[in-house]
């Protein structure tokens, strides 16, 4: 089966708006896509009516960054967007951005780069991520390309890189399930463990509720997707499929078994 069970839109980082992206699908014959912006549901709404018009079957999902050593990004599939409760804790996520933008703006400047936050807001449409520093940054001619920004300034562990204040991991998804939805391990590959500590870890978050895992992702290379694979049968986890898309020229569909995107829809209770 062709689907994409994670991407990215203009309510987050992504650079097609909600309605943009179903249209892709469409036009690339994906029957099932799951909208899962970083910490935020806002592009849920406007994806439904377009997926509802073009015929393609949209599952509510959000991505939501986890505290951890590294980040963790837990996906929650077919969450509950439309209850106000939900919608609060999902708005503090996204609240938390802002302080946190600050400071990284703050440290930019330390080496000469001038960006304000009116200038970064101007440049986003939903909710603001690191991407949105990249591309001006590019665009000032601090760098050359969106890749040089993160590898040299605001990659994870970067000099001006601030992090999240974030939801533990158990509470993300304890948050997800409270609402009907379904967690899901995204990108185990940006654990950045391997083997024993990642079976331990793995191991840790079934115990917490975790119900799947992002086994087949863009950038998952032939042996890391088979040992995630081992994993999601030893903790009887679903295995999923995204891309991550952002952007023109990131991958775009995934192939995924029918049985495993059987599983995961069989768990829907929306
Ligand atoms: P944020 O949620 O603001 O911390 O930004 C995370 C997003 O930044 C990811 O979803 C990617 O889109 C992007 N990103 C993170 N690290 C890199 C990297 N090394 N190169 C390119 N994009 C990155
Ligand atoms: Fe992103
Ligand atoms: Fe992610
Ligand atoms: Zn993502």
């Amino acid at each position: 089966m062709k689907v994409d069970l994670h991407v990215h839109t203009t309510a987050s980082d992504g650079l097609l708006s909600p309605t943009a992206i179903i249209s892709k699908a469409n036009e690339n014959r994906i029957n099932t896509i799951a909208i899962a912006d970083h910490d935020t549901i806002d592009g849920i709404p406007e994806g439904m009516v377009a997926a509802n018009e073009k015929g393609v079957n949209l599952i509510p999902a959000l991505e939501i960054s986890a505290k951890h050593d590294k980040q963790i990004h837990m996906l929650g599939y077919f969450v509950d967007y439309t209850n106000l409760k939900f919608q609060n804790f999902v708005n503090k996520l996204k609240n938390s951005r802002d302080d946190r933008n600050q400071k990284m703006l703050k440290k930019l400047e330390k080496f000469g780069f001038e960006i304000t936050i009116e200038e970064l807001k101007a440049s986003a449409e939903g909710n603001i991520g690191r991407p949105h520093i990249a591309d001006i940054m590019v665009k000032k001619g601090y760098v050359s390309t969106f890749k040089e920004a993160f590898e040299r300034y605001i990659g994870n562990d970067k000099s001006c890189y601030v992090s999240k204040e974030r939801p533990s991991i158990k509470k993300a998804i304890e948050i997800i399930k409270k609402y009907k939805g379904v967690p899901v391990l995204a990108h185990p590959k940006y654990t950045f463990l391997r083997n024993e500590d990642l079976d331990t870890f793995i191991s840790y978050l079934a115990d917490v509720g975790l119900e799947g895992l992002e086994v087949y992702y863009s950038k998952h290379s032939k042996e890391e997707q088979e040992e995630y694979l081992k994993l999601a049968e030893k903790y009887s986890l679903i295995p999923t499929a995204g891309s991550d898309y952002h952007r023109n020229g990131d991958v775009f569909g995934m192939d995924l078994k029918e049985d495993y995107l059987d599983r995961l829809l069989s768990m829907n209770s929306i």
